[in-house]
């Protein structure tokens, strides 16, 4: 470690030290030219230092001002820019609009307090982000990854499902920070989809999930009483299942044709 910092649990920073995890991250990130990269939380840069080798430009949020010290010197006259403050507070759109690019990539070893507020602000930034490649705790990667009929699958699965592929590249050891946190990360790669299906109403597919994985135990039947269950069973029938079926059973097209057709 080239630097001095006393380290802030309360900002999640556990900064990567190991330098193949690095390197791997921006060869399985697969940034093509011409891309604004946007990353949250560079800590001491050591993550920042390779994007800024690959991408056009970095546009880097940090909200530890005390991180200035270390990061200001470190990429003067380079195409790394900083911006000191909470990412969740920032209006990205806005934020980029002076940048010229092909394509944007969020690649970043996110703070793990906030990985989904950070996750859901990125979706609703109203930014054409084509991938993003981020750190995350293992438990919460595979979460986030899981398919139906796996133990983890729930309604954030199917939720990001709608918006990016989701992968699991590789997972990365506590010891490769420094502080070590206590669990182990995994790299997803969220890659936007092109093949989205269509919705008619957002907001109430959104809410079919949520209501439908309400109590994890019970079955349709039982989360989506207020709904028209007949029409509900109705559209089940089609996919070989009825209301006795649990949430975690189904995909997201299965979610998706319910929601247009109730
Ligand atoms: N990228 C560095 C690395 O890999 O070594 C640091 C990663 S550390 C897990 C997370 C970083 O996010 C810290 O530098 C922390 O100060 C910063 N951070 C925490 N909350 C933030 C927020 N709301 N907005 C921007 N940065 C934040």
């Amino acid at each position: 470690m080239d630097y001095q910092h006393n380290f802030k649990k309360k900002f999640g920073q556990n900064f990567l030290n190991d330098e193949n995890i690095l390197n791997k991250i921006i060869k399985e990130s697969e940034i093509p030219d011409d891309t604004l990269v946007i990353e949250i939380g560079p800590g001491a840069g050591a993550l920042t230092n390779k994007l800024k080798e690959v991408a056009k430009n970095v546009l880097a949020y940090e909200i530890d001002l005390d991180l200035q010290n270390i990061l200001i010197d470190k990429f003067k006259d380079t195409n790394v820019t900083f911006i000191w403050e909470d990412f969740l507070n920032r209006n990205i759109k806005e934020d980029i609009k002076e940048y010229k690019y092909s394509h944007i990539f969020v690649v970043a070893n996110i703070p793990y307090y906030i990985t989904t507020p950070i996750v859901e602000k990125i979706i609703n930034s109203g930014v054409d982000v084509e991938k993003v490649v981020i750190m995350v705790q293992k438990e919460v990667g595979d979460r986030f990854s899981a398919k139906p009929g796996n133990k983890d699958y729930g309604s954030i699965s199917v939720f990001l499902n709608y918006y990016y592929n989701i992968k699991e590249l590789f997972i990365v050891s506590k010891n490769c920070f420094t502080p070590r946190p206590n669990v182990d990360s995994v790299i997803l790669s969220l890659e936007k989809r092109t093949d989205r299906p269509q919705v008619q109403d957002e907001k109430v597919l959104f809410k079919l999930i949520k209501d439908s994985f309400r109590f994890k135990r019970k079955n349709l039947r039982n989360n989506l009483k207020e709904y028209d269950l007949v029409k509900v069973e109705e559209i089940l029938k089609k996919y070989n299942k009825d209301l006795t079926a649990r949430a975690e059973t189904l995909d997201l097209e299965i979610f998706v044709d319910i929601a247009n057709n109730i």
